[in-house]
């Protein structure tokens, strides 16, 4: 077979949130362009669901039961991925969580909820995952970022979801720059809004500007962002580290 630069084939990789939604369609990408994939999030239910439903479709996906605000379960997810795929590759950091308040309203809980999974975990998973990236003298991690890191979205509902993605931006950046030596690229991907349980792209507050507004005028399905994480994670991206992918329909341009 010819050689190709996208082909995965041999590779192990993990998705945290790998269950549902943005998650779901990278482990299915990834799959399909020849990972051996373990999938990891809370819901033992919905993972087993998509387990049957992805084997049934020939890939080859695992899942892995893990609430990424416990730092054992971080250890134990990473732990149980080496062992059931024989080694990581690739890591995709990709669980994350959101809450719509302004900035008066938000809860400590709510605030700290967001940066402990969204920030605190995937820099809990990246350590771990890259401590045996190290070892093995090799490794890709692509991190779910969002255009909410890069810019204030309107309807300006998001103060500690959006600060939490400019830390995974800039927690990509630092990896790269400090992993580099070590054959370890880190990458992030900043999608658009998104068709997914996270993202209430039809409620009326957000759709004038989430949608009318945008310049394509649509939010991306799942599967339209998966295949910048294929790339990412994949040889065709082999002199690419620290950087943050945009894909969002063109959204940052105004
Ligand atoms: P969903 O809410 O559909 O999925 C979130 C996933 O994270 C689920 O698989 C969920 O599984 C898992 N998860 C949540 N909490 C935990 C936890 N404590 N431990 C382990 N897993 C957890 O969201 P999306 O698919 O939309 O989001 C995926 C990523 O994409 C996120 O990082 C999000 O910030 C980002 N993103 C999304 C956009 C959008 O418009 N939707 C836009 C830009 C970025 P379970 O509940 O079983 O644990």
């Amino acid at each position: 077979m010819p050689y190709h630069a996208f082909d995965l084939t041999g590779r192990r990789a993990l998705v945290t949130g790998g269950n549902q939604g943005l998650g779901k369609a990278i482990a299915v990408a990834l799959a399909q362009s020849g990972a051996r994939v373990a999938v990891a999030a809370r819901n033992a239910q919905r993972t087993a669901e998509f387990v049957t439903e992805a084997r049934a479709g020939g890939l080859d996906v695992t899942g892995i039961e893990a609430d990424l605000t416990d730092d054992a379960a971080i250890e134990r997810m990473t732990g149980e991925a080496i062992a059931t795929l024989g080694a990581l590759d690739i890591l995709v950091n990709n669980a994350g969580i959101c809450f719509h308040a302004e900035s008066w309203d938000v809860t400590d809980e709510e605030w700290n909820a967001v940066f402990d999974l969204n920030v605190r975990a995937l820099w809990k998973a990246t350590v771990a995952a890259g401590r045996h990236m190290r070892t093995a003298g090799h490794g890709s991690i692509v991190n779910i970022g969002s255009i909410s890191g890069l810019i204030v979205n309107r309807p300006q509902m998001q103060p500690a979801y959006n600060s939490s993605k400019a830390a995974v931006h800039q927690l990509t950046k630092s990896l790269a720059a400090e992993w580099a030596p070590h054959n370890i690229r880190v990458n992030a991907v900043a999608p658009g809004y998104i068709k997914t349980d996270m993202a209430p792209v039809d409620d009326p507050r957000f759709t004038p500007y989430w949608i009318d507004d945008a310049p394509m005028q649509r939010c991306a399905l799942p599967e339209e962002i998966a295949p910048s994480v294929v790339f990412l994670a994949s040889e065709a991206a082999s002199f690419i580290t620290g950087s943050v992918l945009v894909a969002d329909g063109g959204y940052t341009l105004w």
